[in-house]
């Protein structure tokens, strides 16, 4: 039995608009083990047409291949590629060797192909290289060596799994005549070990060493001459290294593993480009984990605020602007700063529907506003950030710098307030002409020791921009404490007794002739018997009562939560803009690097890569690409949400930046998730591609 026989084989290849070119007609041929066959013709007579044919490269013929008594026709995809894989060892022109892998990575990748043991395909590479003169060589990179020894390197990658049929498609057409010789006393030395060697020459004086020579001209065997003198070596050299160690081994297939080296090797070939595309999809990631971690410190900055302040023997009401059903109460933008103010029926108007209230739930608590058991109490606040209405000009000691633009709210200090609300161990609640002033005052001007303005007199300037009437009061004060409540504590807040501050207003009503009526009430303190009637009263005020809301610090944190729901659907719409460019940017980036790779396919392909495990290197790719960007994207936000909180904390004390673990490793699965899904089509189409025209590819 022939080793190959080739009967009746036609080769069209097929054209546009229907037609076809037939390269080969009617190849009737058959060779032995041990043949070393030349096969010359000129340019396009149908040289690599035949090889690919015989190689199993191309399947799209007519007639009959035999390989060892068996029809190639009849070889499933599976058969197709190990037959590749183990049957044929391709040595190409132009070497064809994978460049960002190493000289022994390049000859063992057959073997990695078929999951070999590292240290033995190692071994058994190294023994043919040392064979083939190039020991020295085996860490170098293919671009570092002459021609010569690429195509040594070329020659061990054939022989490595120790095929019968070694095809080279001129393999000396790139070299100069004293490698030449080398080279094809390589291939002789094989011959002679027995396989069939099949060499694709131009050159007649090449064909000279060779046992047979087939001339090819349009695609029709025209000679096929045996040579009388060919001399055959009986020594045995290169194939016994190469059969070491084939023997009884259980074979697999490409490994995670191995696929996760030859990406990481690839990767690293082009890191430039690679960087820059994984700092391009950790911008859309940074970008997220800001933007998240900014919406949780800021809703638990508030939180914690709304939280520190809540008395829960107390209830606190103010107007919420609007009317008893939610409708906002037509209100011009100035008059937002302007303190909402009740009057005395709306005040008995509310005590009398919340004492009903209680009434109906049998609860014995009355809210009383007459008599000595009063149990609710005024207070007022305002907002000075805009206006600047309230001056605060500094007499003595260090609080020159304190700016009239500064103080941002003026609050009468809330009854529950006590010593333990004061950061100052020897100062008191203020009461008649003393005001108390928010620990961010301390930083403005500089004082680290608040011990220091304890007593301090400085002039209050306060205007009141009461709707149509504004009042101008002045006063010499002095500082009674420094107030810490953690929510306030950022805030530049002035706390003035109520009492002292409507005696502040009758004497200036006073003095610009108007009927001392005094201080109306922004806020209402009710004082409850337990954390149960505050809490009753409370659902009733914000289920029923839309025109009042509770505390300042209330009214905060639900205009906070407000904002965060429309940021985080700003934040969902953006996350997912840029998630989709970051899609398409690694889509793109992995198709261009398919195409720019397709001729290491098809060489891939050419030894025995099966279409999966093509798409397994170019999945783990993009795997990688994913785990790299995120892994960019976390150290970037860690460095720019560090620097952030510090550049917040130094302008405005604190930094409502919070970096929770999960949303780190949530940036790394949706990174890991969207390049894997970018990477399906290019990887597929690569595994799709044509092994001819993959290695005809320029
Ligand atoms: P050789 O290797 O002998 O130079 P080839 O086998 O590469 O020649 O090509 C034989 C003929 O087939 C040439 O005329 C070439 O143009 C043609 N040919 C090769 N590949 C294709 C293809 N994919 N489509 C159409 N024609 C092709
Ligand atoms: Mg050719």
């Amino acid at each position: 039995m022939k080793e190959l026989e080739l009967k009746h084989v036609y080769k069209d290849y097929k054209l546009a608009n229907k037609e076809k070119y037939t390269a080969l007609t009617d190849i009737n041929i058959s060779f032995d083990k041990g043949e070393l066959v030349s096969i010359i013709g000129e340019s396009g007579s149908g040289k690599s047409t035949l090889m690919n044919l015989i190689g199993g490269l191309d399947s799209d013929y007519q007639g009959i291949i035999n390989i060892g008594g068996k029809d190639l026709k009849n070889f499933k995809d599976k058969q197709l590629d190990d037959y590749r894989k183990k049957k044929i060892g391709f040595v190409f022109q132009s070497f064809n060797l994978i460049p960002h892998l190493s000289v022994l990575d390049n000859v063992t990748i057959p073997l990695t192909l078929s999951n070999i043991k590292e240290s033995e395909k190692n071994e058994k590479a190294t023994n043919l290289l040392t064979k083939l003169g190039l020991k020295e060589h085996i860490k170098k990179k293919p671009t570092q060596l002459s021609g010569g020894q690429k195509q040594r390197v070329a020659i061990a990658r054939a022989l490595i799994n120790d095929p019968d049929i070694i095809l080279a498609d001129e393999p000396t057409g790139a070299l100069d005549s004293s490698t030449t010789s080398q080279i094809l006393n390589i291939l002789k030395e094989i011959a002679d070990d027995g396989k069939l060697v099949i060499m694709v020459t131009h050159s007649d004086k090449v064909a000279q060493i060779s046992s047979r020579v087939v001339e090819i001209s349009d695609g029709k065997i025209v000679r096929d001459e045996k040579r009388e003198n060919y001399i055959k070596n009986t020594e045995k050299h290169l194939i016994e290294t190469a059969k070491e160690n084939t023997k009884n081994k259980k074979e697999g297939h490409l490994s995670f593993f191995s696929a996760l080296k030859l990406s990481i090797h690839n990767m690293w070939a082009s890191k430039t480009k690679n960087f820059l595309m994984a700092f391009g999809v950790s911008i859309s990631l940074i970008a997220m984990i800001i933007m998240l971690s900014f919406g949780s410190g800021l809703t638990g900055y508030i939180s914690a605020l709304a939280e520190d302040y809540s008395n829960p023997n107390y209830v606190t009401i103010s107007k919420s602007g609007k009317d008893r059903d939610g409708n906002p109460i037509e209100d011009n933008a100035a008059s937002m700063f302007l303190p909402k103010m009740f009057e005395e029926s709306e005040i008995s108007e509310i005590t009398n529907d919340l004492n009903s209230q209680l009434e109906q739930q049998n609860n014995d608590f009355r809210i009383i506003s007459d008599g000595d058991d009063i149990n609710i109490t005024y207070g007022f606040s305002m907002m000075t950030m805009m206006s600047g209405n309230i001056s605060y000009d500094p007499k003595s000691g260090n609080l020159d710098d304190i700016k009239t633009e500064s103080i941002m709210y003026t609050y009468t200090t809330p009854p529950y307030y006590d010593e333990n609300n004061l950061i100052t161990k020897t100062g008191h609640i203020s009461g008649e002409n003393e005001i108390m002033l928010s620990s961010a005052v301390l930083k403005l001007i500089d004082v680290e020791d608040p011990e220091e303005v304890i007593g301090k007199k400085v002039t209050l300037n306060i205007d009141f921009k009461l709707s149509d009437t504004t009042l101008s009061i002045k006063k010499d004060v002095s500082i009674s404490a420094i107030v810490d409540v953690s929510a306030f504590a950022s805030m530049m807040v002035m706390y003035v007794d109520y009492d002292y501050l409507n005696d502040c207003v009758k004497e200036a009503q006073s003095n610009a002739s108007i009927s001392p009526t005094g201080l109306k009430p922004s806020l209402l303190f009710i004082h409850t018997d337990s954390e149960e009637t505050t809490d009753f009263l409370n659902n009733y005020i914000s289920n029923n009562r839309k025109d009042l809301s509770g505390s300042i610090e209330e009214q905060l944190s639900s205009m906070f939560s407000e904002m965060m729901s429309t940021f985080s659907i700003a934040l969902a719409i953006i996350s997912g803009i840029s998630l989709i460019v970051a899609l398409i940017m690694i889509t793109v980036v992995l198709y261009m690097s398919v195409s720019e790779r397709t001729r290491e396919i098809g060489v891939l392909k050419s030894i025995g890569a099966r279409k999966k495990d093509i798409r397994l290197i170019f999945s783990t790719e993009s795997l990688l690409v994913g785990v790299l960007s995120g892994l960019t994207g976390i150290i970037f936000s860690l460095i720019i949400g560090g620097l952030l909180a510090l550049v917040l904390k130094s302008l405005i004390g604190f930094a409502p930046i919070s970096m929770l673990w999960y949303y780190f490793v949530g940036a790394l699965v949706i990174s890991v998730l969207i390049s894997v899904l970018a990477g399906l089509y290019p990887s597929s189409k690569a595994a799709k591609l044509d092994p001819v025209e993959s290695l005809r590819h320029e």
